[in-house]
């Protein structure tokens, strides 16, 4: 292998060698592997990954399209049919049985494939070290000795030894059962722990709940220690939404109701001594062409449709049933920072020391400069000011990184400390530099419930030995400080009304603070300890614009009968000068914070939720409580997340969405969609593709139920007054073929209708026939079947030729149909409203459709089998 060094095989017991043992024996450095090595050790070991459950193969699909009842009344029908010598009439039934197969399979195939795909797009990824440089591969693509990040809310992609930690956790119920976290360490433990003791190993498919860590990959794909038990922990089959329950459910009772019908077509067809072999046939034929045998199949289309449009619109749908749920979305839960604002914080103002200073300069171009009343001021020339502390503080007790070059920033990390990478930058301060003196010795990872980050660093120079820098929300950071920056008495209300002021001005407020440790060596054990009586430094205001397209959505949002509701964890100032330019709150609007949530109950808590907008300062517990209170007042809730302990408001939520960018990994499984681009405004294009999706369902089950109505109701009327049948089994069977079998599809490519963000939400409850649509269903049916038969009698009287008046019934209700497939595409708007090249699959579908039928009308084979002939 590369880099001089070999691996053959991974190490044994690493939990009971040190790390630096574990670093030696998988021949790799904690700086991580070269991109060569990763490549050379992956073709080596292969994927990290679980061998995949095989899909139900393609012969299964095929066999799955010959079971269901109506298939099994066919083949009876056929071997009569046989038996009779009607050879005419069991090719037919044969042909249909094939037509209905083959495309039955196509459409579940490609519904299928499509899913797949989908699937491989919510693939999981991995930060990882390579070639010295932190960067996101696949988890697929890890391999042994791969040094990997891992903090809080990831999934763990590969068992790996942790080399360094802070405040790291994680939970492992999934291998050990057992539900309480598990506190990480680097220490070594005996050889002969058990798995749920070996703390400084991290274990595939675990979660972190808390803290960071570094840690070196030791075992991928089947050698981990999930690999051995993966099937135990497989998915589940996939399960059906509450639509397809229903559906299923809808299209048993028409199908009941249709052989009800034909029940009686028999008995009166019986008592009125019609031919026995004929009529069975064509009771037979009838049962098939109108029950809507593809209304299930139609329905998964339609929500395959729907989830790749949603994924072009930077939705995963994760959970199929939320895209029924999507349409009847009815407020939306959403988190501020990165989904309803840019994310990209440029610090405007810092107060530091009394005075106030502006920073120039736009995004994370570090050429701006940092200016007071009298104009540009150097802050790295004075080392002591409060100003200087302030901006070092923000520099040091930061991850994020920042790399310029030609102008260019390359920036990684949160946002935030991005932006105070910036302001330290543009006062001279570079992280790159300040970090070769300052070393980094222990740290307090940001947590949302604490708001607040501490490092613990040592000068290297000795002119500051040890010291703690902390940067956190104001109140949070006050209530640790003893004293202003220079020592004397802290005027902690001048500090309050600083930071408001800030907050009004729609920007985010960080607080700093700093104390040097007189301990040595310090004791960073319980690094807790060290945070309190310290100096206070400044303050650091950044903006975050609101998205335009937020703006935009959340207008619409409002237009279409949706609430929208900001959860966020900043200041509420803050929050409520943001939401006032997103149009979420007035001028006059207050908010909600965490504070007064922990004070009222969930009876007040709902009495309030009508009126307020705008939750600030809460913790993601009381996100949870927020969603449940919007559900008890009616609405269906959407609600976005990112940590790791937003998990349960997702779950609770109807529809939890995920941010894509920002979430962590079990923010994202405990949803039922991921949002790509962390932006509000795609789910407001999800809600969209939701409604056209139930649309669609709906107009798709009118058609077929509609033109089935026609079918029964021509023949029935026949046989109730003795009047000769206006069509042949076969011709059934061929109006099964040419109408219902395309249509029915494309009009589930149907796109939205104009109005689809404007109406309000439809109720939850609403069935997939709506009343008027029932008794349109009834006209419709009736003014076909009518006209139908109307058609058929008179071609009769005219010319006595029952084939050439069956031919003419045929072709009319043909018509019919093609007409009413038009008319199908909107419940609300008229056939001429709507350009068919709006929806060319159904446009083209139809032609096809018709052309058959016309051809069939001329060529004598069609002319044989179905008994047709030419019209005039
Ligand atoms: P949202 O919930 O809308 O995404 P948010 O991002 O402001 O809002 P949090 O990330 O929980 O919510 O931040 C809450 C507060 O914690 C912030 O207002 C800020 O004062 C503080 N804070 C945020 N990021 C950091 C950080 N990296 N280090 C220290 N303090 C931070």
């Amino acid at each position: 292998m590369s880099d001089g060094r070999d691996l053959r095989a991974l190490p044994e017991q690493p939990w009971a060698l040190d790390g630096e043992a574990v670093v030696e024996q998988l021949a790799g450095s904690r700086g991580g592997l070269s991109v060569h090595e990763a490549r050379a050790r992956h073709a080596h070991f292969g994927p990290n990954e679980l061998e995949e459950e095989p899909g139900r193969g393609i012969a299964a699909l095929i066999l799955d399209q010959f079971r269901s009842p109506l298939i099994y009344i066919l083949l009876v029908a056929g071997l009569v049919t046989l038996v009779l010598g009607e050879y005419v009439d069991t090719g037919v039934i044969a042909a249909v049985l094939l037509i209905n197969a083959v495309m039955g399979f196509t459409q579940e195939y490609r519904a299928a494939q499509s899913m797949a795909a989908l699937r491989q797009l919510a693939r999981a990824h991995a930060r990882v070290l390579r070639d010295g440089r932190e960067r996101e591969v696949d988890a697929a693509e890890l391999v042994p000795g791969d040094v990997i990040m891992l903090e809080a809310g990831d999934r763990v992609p590969a068992d790996a030894r942790i080399l360094h930690q802070a405040a790291f956790e994680a939970d492992e119920s999934l291998l050990t059962g057992e539900s309480t976290v598990v506190a990480k360490s680097v220490e070594p433990v005996p050889a002969q722990t058990q798995l749920a003791d070996r703390v400084n190993l991290v274990f595939t498919g675990t979660t972190i709940t808390r803290g960071r860590a570094r840690a070196i990959v030791v075992g991928t794909g089947s050698s981990t220690v999930l690999g051995g038990i993966a099937d135990s922990v497989r998915e589940i089959g996939e399960v059906q939404t509450p639509l397809q329950r229903r559906m299923g459910q809808f299209a048993r009772v028409i199908g009941i109701i249709i052989l009800i019908a034909c029940t009686v077509g028999m008995v009166a067809g019986v008592a009125r001594a019609e031919p026995l072999g004929e009529l069975f046939l064509s009771i037979v034929a009838l049962a098939v062409s109108a029950i809507p045998e593809g209304l299930p199949i139609v329905l998964t289309v339609v929500l395959a449709i729907s989830v790749r449009r949603m994924a072009q619109r930077n939705v995963i749908i994760r959970h199929l049933p939320a895209v029924e749920t999507l349409g009847s979305c009815t407020a939306i839960g959403s988190d501020k920072t990165g989904t309803l604002t840019q994310n990209r914080m440029t610090v405007q103002r810092i107060v530091a020391g009394g005075s106030s200073f502006e920073l120039t300069g736009t995004g994370y171009r570090t050429d701006g400069e940092v200016r007071d009343a009298a104009g540009s001021v150097d802050p790295a020339a004075e080392p002591d000011s409060p100003l200087h502390l302030a901006l070092l503080v923000g520099a040091l007790c930061n991850d994020a990184s920042l790399l310029e070059s030609d102008g260019q920033a390359e920036v990684h990390g949160d946002p935030t400390e991005i932006g105070l990478l910036v302001a330290a930058a543009k006062g001279g301060l570079l992280k790159d530099v300040l970090e070769d003196r300052y070393v980094r010795i222990a740290e307090i990872p940001f947590e949302s419930e604490t708001r607040f980050a501490a490092t613990f660093h040592r000068d290297d120079e000795g002119v500051r030995g040890h010291f703690v820098a902390v940067k956190g929300a104001p109140e949070q950071v006050l209530a640790m400080c003893g004293t202003d920056a220079a020592g004397g008495q802290l005027d902690r209300e001048a500090v309050m009304r600083d930071a408001e002021s800030l907050a009004a001005q729609g920007l985010r407020v960080l607080a700093m603070a700093y104390r040097e440790l007189d301990e040595n060596p310090i004791d960073v054990s319980d690094p807790h300890r060290h945070v309190q009586g310290m100096r206070f430094v400044g303050l650091q205001g950044m903006i975050d614009p609101p998205r335009d397209e937020a703006i935009e959505a959340v207008r619409g949002c409002q237009r279409s009968g949706i609430r929208v509701v900001m959860i966020t964890g900043d200041h509420a100032t803050t929050a409520l000068a943001i939401a006032e330019r997103l149009g979420i709150a007035a001028a006059e609007d207050r908010a909600l914070t965490g504070v007064d949530l922990d004070r009222i109950d969930d009876a007040e808590l709902t009495d309030l939720v009508t009126n307020v907008s705008v939750f600030a300062r809460v913790s993601p517990q009381h996100k949870l409580r927020i969603v449940t209170a919007l559900q008890r007042v009616g609405h269906t809730v959407a609600v976005t997340g990112d940590g790791v302990n937003d998990a349960p408001a997702l779950k609770a939520a109807d529809i939890g969405a995920a941010m894509g960018r920002s979430g962590t990994d079990v923010a994202k499984e405990a949803s039922d969609m991921v949002v790509t681009d962390d932006n509000f405004a795609s789910i407001f294009a999800a809600v969209g593709e939701g409604r056209v999706a139930f649309d669609n369902v709906r107009k798709t089950t009118f058609f077929l139920i509609s033109t089935g109505a026609a079918e029964i109701v021509a023949v029935l009327a026949s046989l109730i007054f003795g009047f000769p049948l206006p069509f042949r089994p076969a011709q059934i069977l061929w109006l099964n073929v040419v109408t219902n079998g395309i249509q029915d599809v494309a009009l589930a490519f149907e796109p939205g209708e104009p109005d689809v963000l404007t109406r309000k939400p439809r109720p939850r409850r609403e069935g997939i026939i709506s009343a008027l649509l029932w008794e349109r269903t009834a006209i419709s049916g009736a003014v076909m079947a009518i006209g139908t038969l109307f058609i058929f009698f008179w071609e009769y009287n005219a010319h006595g030729d029952l084939g050439l008046a069956r031919t003419a019934a045929l072709t009319t209700m043909v018509l019919f149909q093609v007409f009413h497939v038009g008319n199908s595409r909107s419940e609300h708007r008229s056939i001429f409203a709507r350009s068919p090249l709006l929806n060319p699959f159904l446009f083209v579908g139809t032609l096809v459709a018709l052309s058959i039928h016309v051809a069939s009308l001329y060529l004598p084979f069609t002319q044989f089998l179905l008994r047709v002939e030419p019209l005039d």
